[in-house]
């Protein structure tokens, strides 16, 4: 795997869904040195288990401690903090962490016991983890998920989850953006391996998934946001941060120079209509039996439409879904490949919310 790809499987088993993506990337060969430390960096931030959009499916853990032990690395950590107010702890029992640590005999971290050490990058001094930075080989595992301050957040805005809560604060008085970027130019992930079986629509802390089946993994964690903006509809402009890390040197965020890599084809069906603040945005739909991947896509870019009230324009429901796939009518619309008989069409298996966008919009 080189820093260009970006794998991306579909399913909605997490474990099996991770150990796709090590075998393929051949983790061993990339981390080499069996003494190496490694440390598994989940998304914690409040205590709930990862049904409701907010934190990462700890099977995605499991599969990684698995695989690494049966390769020979035995100098795993599980590092993590929650948010300022919550506790971390809190969050690894409910996700059934410290079993987890039994069982493998691999220790969890809350970063808010650790020790911290001081580093300055563009004017900001932070508090950032020992644990984390000492490590060998740092494997960040977030969810991508909306966020209410900045959008989204991915790779990049995990990190801040190895910071001391003094540090937290004080990077929302300075607005996000800036120390984020500057805490990933102080240490990115070696690995990144994105929970995106059923992120949030809007909040970090979850209660609207939007199931979408999928997880992908990249070595380059600007490369990682930029392309999960996409499939969230956001241009990267939208997400300061991505491009303010990049002009610190922590990646390239061009999604023309990535090769995306698809181990299988999006197939299970979405099982249900998105409910709470997403299900308005259902109606502008006709599915049938349209993949998780595919219509959870969809909604997101229904939600970026929707954000600059362009939504009142979209005039037809927008087919989406296999059953679509012999149908052949020219006064509807479409999104997918399954809809190409359709008036009018978006390729692609499943397209990206970003193309979504643009369609829909030419339709108006
Ligand atoms: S285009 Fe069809 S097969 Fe492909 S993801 Fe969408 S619904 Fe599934």
């Amino acid at each position: 795997m080189n820093r260009h790809d970006i794998l991306i499987t579909y399913g909605s088993e997490p474990k099996t869904m991770t150990r796709a993506l090590l075998e393929r990337m051949d983790l061993a060969a990339m981390i080499g040195d069996r003494k190496a430390s490694i440390a598994l960096k989940p998304n914690l931030v409040v205590a709930v288990t990862p049904e409701g959009g907010a934190t990462t499916h700890p099977q995605i853990v499991v599969a990684i401690i698995e695989y690494l032990q049966e390769h020979g690395f035995n100098h795993i950590s599980i590092v993590e903090s929650a948010w300022v107010g919550d506790s971390t702890k809190e969050g690894f029992k409910v996700n059934g962490y410290p079993k987890i640590s039994r069982t493998y005999q691999v220790p969890l971290i809350d970063v808010k016991d650790d020790a911290y050490i001081h580093k300055t990058v563009d004017g900001i001094t932070m508090e950032v983890s020992k644990t984390i930075l000492e490590t060998d080989f740092l494997i960040n595992l977030p969810v991508l998920k909306g966020h209410c301050q900045t959008a989204m957040t991915c790779a990049l805005k995990n990190m801040k989850g190895c910071l001391s809560d003094r540090s937290k604060r004080m990077f929302h008085t300075l607005g996000l953006h800036r120390p984020i970027a500057a805490l990933n130019k102080v240490r990115s992930a070696d690995l990144v391996i994105v929970d995106g079986i059923n992120g949030d629509l809007d909040f970090e802390e979850g209660g609207n998934p939007v199931q979408t089946n999928r997880m992908f993994a990249c070595i380059d964690s600007v490369l990682c946001d930029s392309y999960g903006a996409s499939l969230m509809g956001f241009e990267r402009k939208d997400i300061p941060y991505i491009g303010m890390a990049e002009a610190l040197g922590v990646g390239e965020g061009d999604l023309d120079k990535a090769e995306v890599i698809q181990l299988n084809q999006p197939s299970d069906e979405a099982p249900f209509h998105p409910t709470g603040r997403a299900g308005y945005l259902a109606k502008h739909t006709n599915a049938d039996s349209a993949c998780s991947a595919c219509y959870g896509n969809l909604i997101h870019a229904l939600k970026r439409l929707d954000e600059v009230n362009r939504l009142k324009n979209v005039k037809q429901q927008i087919c989406i879904g296999q059953g679509y796939k012999q149908v052949n009518d020219p006064s509807k619309v479409g999104v997918g490949i399954c809809t190409r008989g359709l008036g009018k069409s978006l390729t692609g298996c499943p397209p990206k919310a970003i193309d979504m966008i643009k369609f829909i919009k030419e339709l108006e």
